[in-house]
C-alpha cells in the first residue's frame, strides 16, 4: 500500500513540485468532462485534487468517475500552484491544488443519510445513529479536538503541580453524591452489586490516607438522574484531591488552573481573584447558588419601605411574614407593554402572583399603579433605595423569602436575555463559599449533606452539630462559570469524632454507617492529613466555551436525553441465560414491548401479503431492516419525555377561518373544524 506523506489540510505553497500521497474522504466530485476535481478531507482540513486523462491510467480515470460523496481514497500526485482564477481564499490550501498520477478507491459509500456538512442541523436521534458521521463534519471534529486541548492543558497544569494521575475502580460501591446509583450485579457473589461510582470521592480520599499528596483524574461518572441539556447518565469529571490544604489554597489552584485553560485555549486573560461571594450573598443579590455575573442587575430588599406604603398587595404579603423584592433594570422604561407582559407572564409560570412595576421616563415621570399608594418621600426613598432613576424600570415581586428569590431570580436571567446581557463569548467566573452544611428535607424529616457527607463545617459552628444544624455553613466551595455550576469541592473531615456527628446527625444508624463508610473511618484510624478537593465538569465547561447548547455536542457518543443510544440501540435486552448466570433470572423481564429483536421474517411476509407483494430474498432483507428501523423509530418516540413540552399545535374551536365565499350554518362548520390544527406562532 502506498503511504500518506501528508495530511491534506497541511498542504502548503513549500510543497509546490513535490510528489505527495493524502488520504482521505471524497467531500466533493465535480465532474467537468475529461477533468474530475475532488475535495479530498481528512482530520487537518480539506485539499482539492485534480483528476486528468491525461496524468492518470484509463482505468483510474474510469474509477474516478465513479467516486461518491464519503468513499476513502488515496491519492498519489504532485503539488501544483493553483491559476489565479481558482485560487479559494477561504480554504488554507486554496491556493495549491494536488494533480493525481495515481489513485486508489480504499472504500466506497452508500448513499449518506444526511450530508456531513450539515450534520448539525440534522434532528438529533438520526445524527446520533451515526454519530461517526456527525464526526466527519470539521465543525464537530473541532469541538473534539479542544476537548483534548483542555484535557492536554489540564494534565500539564496538575503535573506541574505536583499532582499524580489516577485510575480508580469502576466496579465499586455506592458512593455519597446523592443520585441514583447505576448497580451491576455480580456473577460470583450471588445476590451482589457493585455500583458504578457517582464521582471518586471515597478513593481519592484514600489516596491522601495512602500518603499520595496530591492526586487527580480524568474521571467518568455515573448517575442515574433524570437529563436535561448539561446532564448525561455518564460524564466525565476533572477529580482532584489535595493533602495539607485549607480552602484558600485549593481555590488559588483552580484560578490558576482556569485561568492558564482559558488562556491557551480561548486566548482570553481571565482577571484574578474571581468574583466571591457566599451563599448568602448570592441568594439574596441574584436569588441563586450558581449566578450568572456576566451583567450586575442584583435585587434589593424592599420589604421594610414598601411596609409604609398603603398597596395592599404588598402590605398583606409581608404581614404573612413574605418579602417583597426588587430588581432595577437600567434603562428599562425603554421595553414595551409587550416586554413587560412577557416578564410578568413568566414570572407566573415560575410560580409567583405576578410583578408589580414602576417605569421612569426621561423626565422623571413615574408610571405606575404603585404611585398613587406611595407618599412622594416614601417613593424617593424607594427610589434611592433600588439606585433608580430617569429610564429606569424596577420589578417587584412579593412573596414569601424563597419563593421571592428564586422568581426574581429567574427573572433577573430573563431580563439579562432580552437586553443581550448573556453573550456566549462573555466569561464570568465567580467562587460561592460558606454553603449550608445540611439542608432540611420536610417530606422525610431529615437533614440530608448539602455536599456530600464528608465535608467539614466553618471551624466556629462545629459546636452546633447537636443544637442547630440548620445553620451550620460547610468549608464548601464552587466555581460558577455563567450562571452554570462548573464544579464543586470542600475540605474534609479528617477527625473520626467529628465525622461521627456528620453521620449522627444525617440520621444514619450505626451499622448503616458502618457497612457503608466502614471502610473509611477505619482508614482514618491510621493517621489521615487533613485534605481537601474539587471537581468540575469536564464536559459542562466544554459546552460554555464552545458556546454549544447541549453537553451533548461535546461528547464523542453522547447519550439521548432519555438515556439511550439510537447508534447500539443501548439500554438493550439481554437472554434470559445471561440474567441466570447473574441470579436475576427471576426478576421480571418486560421484553415483549416492541424491541428490535423482533425477527421481522414473518411480519415482513404477512405485511407483504396484505399487500400482495412478492419479495424477494434481497427485497426482504431490505425491508427487514426499514421494518426493524421503524420499529426502533417508533421506541424511540414511546419512550419521548413531553411532560413538559409545549405542543406546536393547538387545536382552537372557534378561531379557525372559514370560506367567506360559501355560507356554512356556524355549528356545521364548528364541528367540522373542532380538531383541525391550527398553528400557534
Ligand atoms: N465528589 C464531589 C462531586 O462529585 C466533588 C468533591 O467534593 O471533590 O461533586
Amino acid at each position: 500500500m502506498i503511504k500518506r506523506t501528508h495530511y491534506a489540510g497541511e498542504l502548503t505553497e513549500y510543497e509546490i513540485g513535490k510528489d505527495v500521497v493524502v488520504m482521505g474522504w471524497v467531500q466533493n466530485r465535480r465532474d467537468l468532462g475529461g477533468v474530475i476535481f475532488l475535495d479530498v478531507r481528512d482530520v487537518s482540513g480539506i485539499c482539492q485534487v485534480v483528476l486528468d486523462a491525461g496524468h492518470l491510467s484509463d482505468a483510474a480515470f474510469d474509477l474516478a468517475q465513479t467516486l461518491r460523496s464519503e468513499c476513502v481514497v488515496g491519492i498519489k500526485g504532485i503539488v501544483e500552484e493553483r491559476a489565479e482564477d481558482t485560487i479559494n481564499l477561504n480554504l488554507p490550501t486554496g491556493t495549491i491544488d494536488v494533480r493525481a498520477s495515481e489513485l486508489i478507491v480504499f472504500s466506497q459509500s452508500k448513499r449518506l443519510p444526511f450530508e456531513v456538512s450539515q450534520s448539525e442541523g440534522v434532528k438529533e436521534t438520526l445524527r446520533l445513529k451515526y454519530r461517526y458521521l456527525d464526526l466527519r463534519n470539521p465543525s464537530v471534529q473541532s469541538k473534539m479536538k479542544l476537548r483534548q486541548e483542555v484535557l492536554r492543558h489540564t494534565r500539564q497544569y496538575l503535573y506541574d503541580q505536583r499532582f499524580t494521575e489516577f485510575e480508580t475502580p469502576i466496579l465499586t460501591k455506592s458512593t455519597p453524591e446523592g443520585a441514583r446509583d447505576f448497580l451491576v450485579p455480580s456473577r460470583q457473589k450471588k445476590g451482589g452489586f457493585y455500583a458504578l461510582p457517582q464521582s471518586p470521592q471515597v478513593y481519592k480520599q484514600l489516596l491522601m490516607v495512602g500518603g499520595m499528596d496530591r492526586y487527580f483524574q480524568i474521571a467518568k461518572c455515573f448517575r442515574d438522574e433524570d437529563l436535561r441539556a448539561d446532564r448525561q447518565p455518564e460524564f466525565t469529571q476533572v477529580d482532584m484531591e489535595l493533602s495539607f490544604v485549607d480552602a484558600e489554597d485549593v481555590i488559588a489552584l483552580l484560578e490558576g488552573l482556569f485561568a492558564s485553560l482559558m488562556k491557551s485555549v480561548k486566548g482570553i486573560d481571565l482577571e484574578l481573584p474571581f468574583k466571591r461571594l457566599t451563599y448568602q450573598e448570592a441568594m439574596e443579590k441574584y436569588g441563586c447558588d450558581k449566578p450568572d455575573l456576566r451583567f450586575e442587575m442584583p435585587m434589593h430588599d424592599v420589604t421594610e419601605c414598601v411596609a409604609k406604603s398603603d398597596f395592599t398587595v404588598f402590605t398583606e404579603v409581608i404581614k404573612k411574614g413574605g418579602v417583597v423584592k426588587a430588581l432595577t433594570v437600567k434603562k428599562g422604561a425603554l421595553f414595551t407593554r409587550s416586554h413587560i407582559e412577557t416578564l410578568t407572564q413568566n414570572a407566573l409560570e415560575y410560580g409567583g402572583g405576578g410583578l408589580a412595576w414602576i417605569a421612569i421616563d426621561s423626565d422623571g415621570t413615574q408610571r405606575s399603579v404603585l404611585t398613587k399608594y406611595f407618599s412622594k418621600a416614601l417613593m424617593d426613598e424607594l427610589l434611592e433605595h433600588v439606585e433608580a432613576g430617569p429610564d429606569d424600570l424596577i420589578f417587584f415581586c412579593a412573596e414569601p423569602k424563597y419563593k421571592a428569590r428564586e422568581i426574581l431570580g429567574k427573572i433577573r436571567l430573563d431580563i439579562g436575555d432580552l437586553l443581550g446581557l448573556r453573550k456566549s463569548e462573555h466569561f464570568a467566573f465567580a467562587v460561592v463559599t460558606d454553603f449550608p452544611l445540611f439542608e432540611y428535607d420536610e417530606s422525610e424529616g431529615r437533614y440530608f449533606a448539602m455536599h456530600h457527607p464528608f465535608t467539614m463545617a466553618v471551624d466556629e459552628d462545629v459546636k452546633k452539630f447537636k443544637t442547630a444544624p440548620h445553620e451550620m455553613r460547610a468549608k464548601a466551595y464552587d466555581i460558577v462559570l455563567n450562571g452554570v455550576e462548573l464544579g464543586s469541592g470542600s475540605i474534609r473531615i479528617h477527625d473520626p469524632q467529628i465525622q461521627a456527628q456528620m453521620f449522627e446527625t444525617l440520621g444514619f444508624e450505626e451499622s448503616e454507617t458502618r457497612s457503608r463508610f466502614g471502610f473509611l473511618l477505619e482508614a482514618f484510624e491510621y493517621g489521615v492529613p487533613p485534605h481537601g478537593g474539587f471537581a468540575f465538569g469536564l464536559d459542562r465547561f466544554l459546552m460554555l466555551i464552545t458556546g454549544a447548547s447541549s453537553i451533548r455536542d461535546v461528547i464523542a457518543f453522547p447519550k439521548m436525553k432519555d438515556g439511550s443510544c439510537p447508534m447500539l440501540q443501548t439500554p438493550s435486552y439481554v437472554d434470559e441465560s445471561q440474567l441466570e448466570v447473574l441470579h436475576i433470572g427471576h426478576l421480571q423481564r418486560h421484553h415483549d414491548k416492541v424491541t428490535v429483536e423482533l425477527e421481522p421474517h414473518e411480519t415482513i411476509d404477512h405485511v407483504a401479503k396484505l399487500s400482495m407483494l412478492d419479495l424477494t430474498e434481497e427485497e426482504r432483507k431490505h425491508f427487514a431492516k426499514d421494518l426493524s428501523d421503524i420499529i426502533g423509530f417508533a421506541d424511540q418516540l414511546l419512550a419521548l419525555d413531553l411532560e413538559d413540552v409545549l405542543p406546536l399545535y393547538h387545536v382552537h374551536e372557534d378561531t379557525n377561518a372559514f370560506r367567506s365565499d360559501i355560507v356554512t350554518p356556524f355549528e356545521y362548520g364548528a364541528s367540522i373544524v373542532i380538531k383541525v390544527p391550527k398553528v400557534v406562532e
